[in-house]
């Protein structure tokens, strides 16, 4: 037997986040049938609005309303360093700490050739433009995760970077092998970055 079909379909919309199953899906569908008629579109409004509203800044690659975003505009932020990271979400949490105050670029991914993941697919040659044309940047700060994959792309950035007089360096091992920025509490973020090492 089959649920009426606006629920059959709310299910298999759950289903298409991550780490939801159909057992939590139904769940969630059934959830949503009982909640406040307001609550639910506000819900589906602020689902259309994130898809629809925000994009890519075309500097620095962070999600944003405006382009380029609020950090690239900044002018009190301190132009001398980019700290470079994973996903979106790793902006925040850095920018969370209160304590760096520069610059951000996201690559979007880390190198994987397992998973066929090479550096044209991720956000570098931007960076690179970027770094050619703003000759204020000294320093950049590689803070992709501690995982084989985080390093290796912390390595390539290095490789090409270097050779135009500018200072790469790595985030301290304060952070766990294998551990997730996302994962990682302000203060042990921000003795990440001050601990940081030259790569
Ligand atoms: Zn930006």
């Amino acid at each position: 037997m089959q649920y009426p079909a606006p629920i059959e379909k709310l299910i298999d919309s759950y289903m298409k986040l991550p780490g939801i199953g159909s057992k939590t899906a139904t769940r969630l569908a059934f959830y949503t049938i009982d909640m406040d008629k307001s609550d639910v579109k506000a819900f589906s409004d602020s689902l259309i609005d994130a898809s629809t509203k925000l994009h890519y800044c075309s500097i620095c690659g962070n999600i944003t309303e405006q382009d380029p975003c609020e950090i690239c505009s900044d002018p009190t932020r301190d132009q001398k360093s980019i700290l470079v990271v994973e996903q979106p979400k790793d902006v925040m949490s850095f920018d969370r700490t209160n304590e760096y105050h520069g610059l951000y670029h996201v690559l979007h991914g880390v190198l994987s050739p397992i998973e066929g993941r090479g550096p044209e697919d991720l956000n570098i040659e931007s960076l690179i433009k970027r770094l050619q044309n703003n000759t204020a940047v000294h320093e950049v700060i590689v803070a992709t995760n501690a995982t084989p994959e985080g390093e290796a792309t912390a390595q390539y950035l290095a490789r090409l970077i270097k050779p135009a007089q500018i200072k790469v360096t790595r985030l301290a091992h304060g952070l766990a092998v294998g551990s997730d920025i996302e994962y990682a509490d302000e203060m042990t973020l921000l003795k990440a970055v001050e601990g940081r090492t030259e790569i």
